[in-house]
């Protein structure tokens, strides 16, 4: 089984937009599959919505944290309750296209125990988002020695081995990013396309992302 996990915070527009995508994908990959969402504390109708999706897709279920504990705590989470033999993370504003899911599960059936979507471009990205990022990969990866690689995001897959070496790292305030790469394991890295979000703005703005 593959696990989808995937984090909403305050994504009620963005939901059957998502499942719309998402869901077909899967069902034509023929593998079974669940989809773990995780509630981070939404606002708005998010919960209600999740829900209601899953009333018409059992493999859909829906975790609701008690507040907004931040996207790193919310995939955590997801992680946690993930059953699959392997997970993929993917963000609810379909910014990282459910159409490269295919490929990421193909580069796992070839032997891959992580398999990263990187960025072919940031041109969705603002001159002064691209701008800290880059500085910060470059300030990371002279300091640190394990490298994080450049323009990659959450968006990944994940096989069974990683995700429960992942789950025994005792870190409590974590930077998943940071965490995936310090872990290891055989990496495949697939080029795609960032889309521009689907509704509304950026959960992370400049001073949270600082
Ligand atoms: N998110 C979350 N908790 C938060 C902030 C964001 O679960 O406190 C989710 C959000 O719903 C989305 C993903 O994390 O699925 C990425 O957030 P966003 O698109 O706002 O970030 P960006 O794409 O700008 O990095
Ligand atoms: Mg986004």
């Amino acid at each position: 089984m593959i696990s989808i996990v995937c984090p909403f915070y305050n994504e009620e527009d963005a939901i059957p937009a998502f499942f719309s995508r998402v869901l077909p994908i899967m069902r034509r990959i023929g593998e079974e599959y669940e989809v773990v969402c995780v509630n981070d504390g939404s606002i708005d109708g998010t919960l209600e919505s999740l829900l209601r999706e899953r009333d018409g897709d059992g493999r859909i279920r829906v975790l609701d944290l008690s507040r907004n504990f931040g996207k790193e705590a919310a995939l955590t989470a997801g992680l946690e309750a993930a059953g699959g033999d392997a997970a993929i993370i993917i963000d609810a504003d379909l910014q990282d296209p459910p159409e490269h899911i295919p490929d990421l599960i193909g580069g796992w059936r070839e032997g891959y125990d992580v398999v990263l979507g990187r960025r072919a471009d940031r041109s969705t990205d603002s001159l002064a988002k691209r701008l800290t990022a880059g500085l910060f990969y470059r300030v990371h990866n002279a300091i640190s020695d394990v490298p994080m690689p450049e323009n990659v995001g959450d968006f990944r897959l994940l096989d069974r081995k990683v995700i429960e070496t992942i789950k025994r790292l005792p870190e409590r305030r974590r930077f998943m990013k940071g965490l995936f790469a310090w872990v290891g394991f055989k990496t495949k890295i697939i080029e795609y396309k960032r889309e521009p979000r689907y509704n509304g703005t950026s959960k992370f703005g400049g001073w949270r992302l600082w």
